[in-house]
């Protein structure tokens, strides 16, 4: 087959983003996406394993991630994150696209990382490296927090789960990109205030326009403020079972019993409540919340 015909729907998007895609780099994703399909006919990789579903909604889709970034930048060697990324989306276009950024891929299940790392050899990726473990433990390192400059994450969590997961990794200056879809009122409304207690701030989201991927679409991009306060991420599962953001009504008590009502809690832990009025109230939060009532 000629080499033009190969991927058509994901060159004329790649050419509408600016990204331009030579042959080598098409191969590499041709090759991929071989893999992907021989793969995915043994173990549960990824729900897409259509081909043509796979140009559009993994490979173009994940190249999306790009335009949280001024265009003028992208020659720059930005150290990216990718958590929760599953059989390796957006990481893996993300490096065969951009061969002067420097990857690192995240995922919690081994056998899709043993599936990313495979395919980095197979597809011949020298920026790409594929950690197996959750965010929340990784962030523990010393050597991770503030290191990177793009942090993406696809379809792991709602928007104040995803930002706590992602800012203690990135660099003050530098984005967390968020692929979403669909009504999203609520979760901005939230991660608009998770993202302000983890050093960050939400940006207007940015529509995806490039047919087929036209269909209500969006980044959302945070643009990291301040390094991330030690405290956070949270231990594994609380930043999903217990969101920063959420609008908690709840009347607390104090020790003495004296009776201290508050209209919303921004978030707690096991170590204390964050008020919405930017007040902390120290100690155990299930002490409070025992003395007191959610309403
Ligand atoms: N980003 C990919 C995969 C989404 S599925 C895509 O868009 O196609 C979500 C993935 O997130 C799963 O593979 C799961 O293992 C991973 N995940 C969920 N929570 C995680 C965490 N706290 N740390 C690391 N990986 C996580």
């Amino acid at each position: 087959m000629n080499d033009d015909a190969q991927l058509p729907v994901l060159r004329a998007g790649a050419a509408v983003l600016g990204i331009s895609l030579d042959a080598g780099q098409i191969g590499q994703f041709q090759r991929l996406q071989t893999l992907l399909l021989e793969w995915s006919a043994r173990i549960n990789l990824t729900a897409i394993t259509d081909p043509n579903e796979i140009e559009t909604r993994h490979f173009l889709d994940s190249l999306m991630c790009a335009l949280a970034i001024p265009p003028h930048e992208w020659k720059r060697s930005f150290r990216v994150l990718d958590i929760g990324s599953g059989a390796g989306f957006p990481a893996l276009p993300l490096a065969i696209a951009f061969p002067q950024w420097r990857i690192t891929s995240l995922d919690a299940t081994g056998k899709k990382i043993r599936f990313q790392r495979q395919a980095a050899t197979s597809v011949g990726l020298s920026n790409f490296d594929a950690v197996h473990g959750r965010a929340e433990e990784l962030a523990q390192q010393p050597s991770e927090r503030a290191r990177y400059h793009l942090v993406t994450a696809r379809a792991v969590a709602a928007l104040p789960t995803l930002l706590e997961y992602c800012a203690p990794f990135t660099r003050p200056g530098g984005r967390i990109v968020m692929p979403k879809k669909g009504d999203l009122a609520d979760e901005i409304a939230a991660g608009s205030k998770a993202a302000l207690e983890l050093g960050a701030l939400l940006l207007p989201p940015i529509a995806v326009t490039i047919p087929p991927l036209n269909d209500g679409r969006v980044l959302v991009v945070a643009e990291q403020r301040h390094r991330c306060r030690a405290r956070y991420p949270r231990p594994a599962g609380a930043p999903a079972k217990h969101p920063l953001g959420r609008a908690i009504r709840a009347r607390v008590y104090q020790r003495d019993k004296t009776r201290y009502t508050v209209g919303h809690i921004r978030g707690f832990d096991d170590r204390e409540i964050l008020l919405n009025d930017g007040r902390y109230a120290h100690g155990r939060a299930r002490h409070f919340l025992a003395a007191g009532e959610l309403i």
